[in-house]
């Protein structure tokens, strides 16, 4: 155990102390340490909080290293399928932090926030423009926030029309697993479409489904397996004809940006996850935002009150800035080159690992394992959670691993457009050796990562029973 791996708790010696405000700073009355006077009696505390007793030495390096701990962004390429782990630039983070910003309140009256009101007014302008909706609800403060949402959208449009029958949803099989959820919490009935061997949804498998019950379907496009549904026109007006609506799950619209808009291909409600394809901080449970944008027939439903207030205004004014900072031209490179960086992985790595549908992807697309060279079944040779161990010895984190759940040993890799080509040839290369590694040599992939803090813990037993208290024992 290094000294820093200690709580900062434990690092505590009575006395010790990092920064002392000079007696100027105190107020008369605090400098005559009448507290009761400052802060009313039956507020303050009859005993002195133990907070640890630390110098600022001892602080700056326990929190640079506990930082250091973990794998960000920041610190390396983060494949991570379905994610769209792109790099955050630091000029949101920036202006996100700017007081004028900061001090604001939600309940200040509204006149004096006019450049905040103007600040949404565009941002439902520009994502209007990118995806073809008609209008955007800022409220909701996630993906999956956003999917309820929508999904209560389509039942109160239903709703209103006097269509009560309208309870299932239509969701493929390889759908995003928040999607069944999200439908479930609605209070929908989840009827699930079969995919195609080519990866897509199978139109002739949809139409039976298609009865007067059906409110809607919940589409991915390009769907999780990164392939865009090309009978997509053909299942939006075989859906309009029953009487249902088509939602998209625009999470990872990040290969479409600049390219194709989802309200063209006839969707009627969507949400953008902005913590994925518009550049804002993702990871640890938020804070997100996921609005949701309709199609004119919706725009009347839109005031559904999904979350107090604005919804996570700094994470909006994030992607605000990242969409000015691109520009109209340089928005319209996010999907081609993201696409470009997910295909020239997929080509290089081909002859080593799995590739059970092999067209052209579009920002991702999924391995199923290692390439077995017949020498080695999967106990002797390496399972798809060795690949990943083994990666982060290299300094590089997993792909999305075992999912989706069509193929056993799953790899999913999204690249995104925020990295250099010498960065996607490192990784390459060392997707190579470990290839070759588990062909040669499994054994070292089998104990990886071998520089990692926590190698591998027991992941179910650590999801089941989480412990999130340390027994502290102070000296
Ligand atoms: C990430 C993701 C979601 C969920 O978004 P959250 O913000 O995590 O709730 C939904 N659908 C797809 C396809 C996603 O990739």
């Amino acid at each position: 155990m290094k000294y820093y791996d200690k709580l900062i708790f434990e690092l505590s010696k009575p006395g010790r102390i990092g920064y002392s405000s000079t007696q100027k700073c105190l107020s008369e009355k605090a400098k005559s340490n009448k507290l009761s006077e400052v802060i009313p009696s039956q507020l303050l505390r009859n005993k002195s909080v133990e907070l640890p007793e630390v110098s600022e030495v001892d602080v700056v390096r326990h929190y640079t290293n506990l930082s250091q701990m973990n794998f960000g962004v920041d610190t390396g390429f983060y494949p991570l399928g379905s994610c769209t782990m792109k790099y955050n630039p630091k000029i949101n983070e920036e202006i996100a932090s700017m007081p004028v910003f900061q001090n604001i309140h939600p309940l200040q009256p509204e006149r004096t926030i006019k450049g905040v009101s103007e600040i949404y007014n565009q941002m439902d302008k520009s994502l209007a423009a990118i995806t073809g909706m008609k209008q955007f609800t800022f409220l909701p403060c996630a993906g999956a926030h956003g999917e309820l949402t929508g999904l209560m959208l389509i039942r109160s449009y239903h709703m209103s029309r006097g269509d009560f029958k309208r309870t299932k949803i239509i969701v493929p099989d390889s759908a995003h697993g928040t999607n069944p959820a999200s439908a479930a919490v609605c209070g929908l009935e989840i009827v699930e479409v079969k995919s195609n061997a080519a990866g897509l949804v199978d139109v002739n498998d949809l139409r039976p489904l298609l009865t007067d019950e059906v409110a809607g379907i919940m589409m991915t496009n390009p769907n999780t397996l990164g392939l865009f549904e090309r009978d997509i026109k053909e299942i939006a007006t075989l859906v309009h004809e029953a009487g249902g609506l088509l939602y998209y799950d625009g999470a990872n619209m990040n290969p479409l940006v600049g390219k194709v808009r989802p309200g063209d291909m006839g969707f009627d409600v969507m949400h953008l996850n902005l913590h994925k394809t518009f550049s804002t901080p993702h990871g640890g449970g938020g804070p997100g935002s996921g609005p949701v944008g309709v199609s004119e027939k919706l725009v009347p439903y839109l005031s559904t009150r999904v979350s107090a207030f604005n919804g996570n205004f700094a994470v909006i004014l994030r992607a605000y800035t990242y969409i000015l900072m691109l520009g109209r031209q340089n928005v319209k490179m996010v999907g081609p080159l993201a696409t470009l960086n997910a295909n020239y992985i997929k080509e290089s790595l081909k002859d080593k690992y799995k590739l059970p549908i092999p067209s052209v992807c579009k920002h991702e697309f999924v391995f199923d394992g290692l390439i077995n060279d017949g020498a080695h079944d999967d106990v002797h040779g390496a399972t798809t959670l060795d690949v990943a161990k083994r990666l982060l010895d290299f300094g590089f984190h997993a792909p999305t691993i075992y999912f989706p759940l069509l193929f056993h040993q799953a790899l999913m890799i999204e690249p995104t457009e925020t990295e250099s080509k010498e960065t996607i040839d490192e990784f390459i290369k060392v997707m190579r050796v470990i290839a070759d590694e588990a062909a040669e040599s499994p054994a070292i992939l089998h104990t990886a990562p071998h520089t990692a803090p926590i190698t591998r813990p027991d992941e179910t037993t650590a999801a089941r029973n989480p412990i999130l208290a340390y027994p502290l024992i102070l000296s």
